[in-house]
């Protein structure tokens, strides 16, 4: 059992007010918030460690390079990959898509082959393929959601073809918390040669992830939604297919040896590593996967899933409550509308009840579009919410909602 008062007091910004009323955090799934261990790291990286990583002959360059492989190793377990090598640090979620999408995509689509995306993908799994698509002249191709926003599975089986060259899903949807069956759905992508990206922005706070047994080929996630800081993310890649990629920049780091004539590449993960590393986030960062690992992260998924199951015991009382996205498996994302009022007032007017929740279309204007509507109001949950902070939200939002109709 985990002791959520012990945890939140390990956020300093928990205890903040907001419009004068305590702060009700329900905004996770835009970013989560970031303990104690996180921030200390951070200000010790600075006040005590900071140099350049790598090529360094002196005590503090040998000390910032071992804080900062020694988060990949974290990563590496975290992600169960097989290889250290198979880590590659990047931005985030966004710039491991764009990598992959430049260049493994670049690299091996034809015109007419097909790249595979879904209707429930953040723009960040749409706009890198359009423009690989567009380089290439290959086609994108869109798998359809039921009602409940699922996937459909038949059609996303009906659109694997030879032509399949690249499929790209989310583990979980950020816009609706459709949790999608990826194990299966990559063996039917690889059953007909297609590779496979999963975009885990949205599973890694809440899932053990396991590249190896789900046979991901690419797995992409970002530190800020797990705990940790912003800036930083990992890109997992099977290690055959990042050795035959060619780097996605150029600079130093990623380099053996430079001439004007020719460049030869550095090994793995370095040669998708171009420039002066994100390296305090990154070492902050292992303070975030130790922070999971500490509480365990099938415990957070299960205190989580409490969070949700009450939450949509209460939301129903008030009055026009309509869910966006029912599906059977979702996890830690409640998106909804309230009868006719706008999303956006009721985001305005829950802020000033002291209660953040994200407004809008989630970076999912296609799925906005295709669901008939601009945006939801949308409601995600972390370790440290509690039972409480869902009443004081579903008594706010019933106060809203009688203001506005
Ligand atoms: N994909 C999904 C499913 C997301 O939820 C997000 C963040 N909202 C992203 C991609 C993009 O992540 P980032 O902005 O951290 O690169």
């Amino acid at each position: 059992m985990l002791d959520i008062d012990k945890i939140r007091a390990e956020f300093p910004i928990l205890t903040q007010k907001i419009q004068k009323k305590d702060l009700v955090y329900f905004d996770n799934a835009a970013t989560s918030q970031k303990p104690k261990s996180v921030l200390s790291a951070l200000a010790h990286y600075y006040e005590a460690i900071n140099s350049n990583v790598h090529r360094g002959a002196h005590t503090l360059a040998a000390a910032a390079t071992e804080a900062f492989e020694q988060t990949r190793l974290l990563a590496q377990a975290f992600m169960n990959a097989e290889h250290l090598e198979e880590i590659i640090f990047t931005r985030g979620t966004t710039e491991g898509i764009n990598l992959v999408a430049a260049s493994y995509g670049r690299t091996v689509l034809r015109p007419k082959d097909e790249v595979l995306v879904s209707m429930l993908e953040h723009h960040s799994n749409i706009v890198p393929w359009q423009l690989a698509c567009q380089a290439t002249g290959a086609v994108l191709k869109v798998i359809p959601i039921h009602a409940d926003g699922s996937l459909d599975q038949e059609a996303y089986r009906n659109l694997l073809s030879n032509r399949t060259k690249i499929v790209a899903f989310n583990h979980v949807s950020n816009a609706l918390g459709t949790v999608n069956p990826v194990k299966d759905m990559i063996k039917e992508a690889q059953a007909v040669g297609a590779v496979v990206l999963v975009d885990g922005a949205q599973a890694a706070p809440h899932f053990r992830i396991n590249v190896q047994d789900l046979n991901a080929d690419f797995y992409v996630f970002s530190a800020h939604k797990v705990y940790g800081p912003t800036g930083f993310g990992v890109l997992y890649g099977k290690k055959k297919w990042l050795e035959q990629m060619p780097p996605y920049m150029g600079g130093g780091e990623m380099i053996k040896e430079v001439s004007f004539e020719r460049t030869t590449y550095n090994v793995l993960p370095y040669k998708f590593e171009a420039g002066t590393p994100n390296i305090a986030d990154a070492v902050a960062f292992a303070e975030s996967l130790r922070f999971v690992q500490q509480h365990g992260l099938e415990n957070i998924a299960k205190h989580e899933n409490e969070l949700h199951d009450y939450a949509m015991q209460l939301l129903p009382k008030v009055k026009g409550f309509r869910a966006i996205g029912t599906a059977a498996q979702k996890v830690g994302v409640i998106s909804f509308l309230v009868a006719n009022t706008h999303h956006f007032d009721l985001g305005m007017m829950l802020d000033a009840q002291g209660v953040a929740v994200r407004t809008g279309h989630h970076c999912t204007q296609p799925l906005m579009r295709h669901l008939g509507i601009e945006g939801t109001v949308r409601a995600s949950f972390a370790v440290y919410n509690t039972k409480r902070e869902v009443e004081v939200f579903v008594e706010a939002l019933e106060k809203c909602v009688k203001m506005l109709t």
